[in-house]
């Protein structure tokens, strides 16, 4: 089915829009994924609408890395090409963030699509780059100078918040992402049942754990995960809601940290385990960086 958005602007009105407020993710778009949209002119009571009148259309994105920016703090990173879902009024072949001097001709109505995450200058989609900013498809008209704009997100829609448990603390904060614990744990929901299920088990086997320190799983809506401040691909595989870090500190590096896992290739072994007894997938479950001080066990799920 067909989803329509509409865009309108008014013809005898001058509406004012700014960049600095009433901007959103929602709603969020499944990435890659297209919509028919139409703009037009409003009539002076309102309705639909202006034959003939000029309009221009542009997509853009509010701001990369403000908290707003899934979680990336804006003096943590150094600056990257805007994200800008793109627009084709076929809906296959050309795709482009601007349609300029557009004639809405005698329906009042210009329609195109929407391909949501879009972003390269050649038009190929890395969904790396181009997940959880604030987007919009802005509508001015040429004549009257008025613009409307129709906020929206593109990103996963199917990652969660993953609460702490009784068998886990979160870890990880940083000041990259708000130096919060809040953005850095969201999860899909088979991977979120499969680490609480390996932590479960885990401790019955080891109760003088205690309990367990979770480190990164994906930001909200996945997307890079920018631990490096480069706005570049790392932590790729934390960027869909499938991976999570567990606390598991190389003991001659600094320590091994409330609730790490002792710094025992046995016991690493028997939690990588426990992951893929979960479902977690060979052999991308894995100790990282082992002996340091970084050494942590990720656990990942298909
Ligand atoms: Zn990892």
């Amino acid at each position: 089915m067909t989803t329509l958005r509409a865009l309108a602007i008014a013809a005898s009105l001058l509406l004012i829009t700014t960049a600095a407020f009433g901007q959103s993710y929602f709603p969020v778009k499944t990435l890659g994924t297209q919509e028919l949209w139409y703009s037009y002119c409003k009539k002076a009571d309102g309705t639909c609408c202006v034959p003939y009148c000029l309009v221009d259309v542009d997509t853009g994105a509010y701001s990369l890395y403000n908290p707003g920016g899934n979680g990336h703090t804006v003096s943590g990173h150094s600056p990257g090409s805007g994200p800008a879902s793109k627009m084709s009024i076929s809906g296959n072949g050309s795709w482009t963030n601007t349609f300029s001097y557009i004639n809405t001709g005698w329906t009042g109505q210009f329609w195109y699509y929407v391909r949501y995450g879009q972003r390269n200058t050649d038009n190929s989609f890395d969904a790396r780059l181009a997940v959880g900013h604030p987007e919009y498809v802005r509508t001015c008209g040429v004549d009257t100078g008025g613009c409307s704009r129709a906020d929206f997100g593109a990103g996963y829609t199917d990652i969660f918040w993953v609460e702490e448990k009784p068998e886990y603390i979160h870890v990880g904060a940083t000041s990259r992402h708000e130096n919060s614990n809040s953005y850095n744990h969201w999860m899909r929901s088979g991977p979120a049942y499969g680490i609480w299920g390996a932590a479960q088990d885990y401790l019955a086997a080891h109760p003088e754990q205690g309990k367990l320190a979770l480190n990164d799983m994906s930001l909200p809506y996945g997307g890079l995960f920018d631990i490096s401040g480069n706005w570049a691909a790392s932590h790729w595989e934390h960027s869909n809601g499938k991976s999570v870090d567990v606390r598991a500190n190389c003991a001659a590096c600094g320590g091994l940290g409330q609730y790490s896992l002792p710094d025992n290739p046995t016991i690493h072994n028997e939690f990588l385990d426990y992951c893929r007894d979960r479902g977690a997938t060979h052999p991308n479950t894995r100790l990282e960086f082992a002996g340091q001080s970084n050494q942590h066990i990720h656990c990942q799920w298909p």
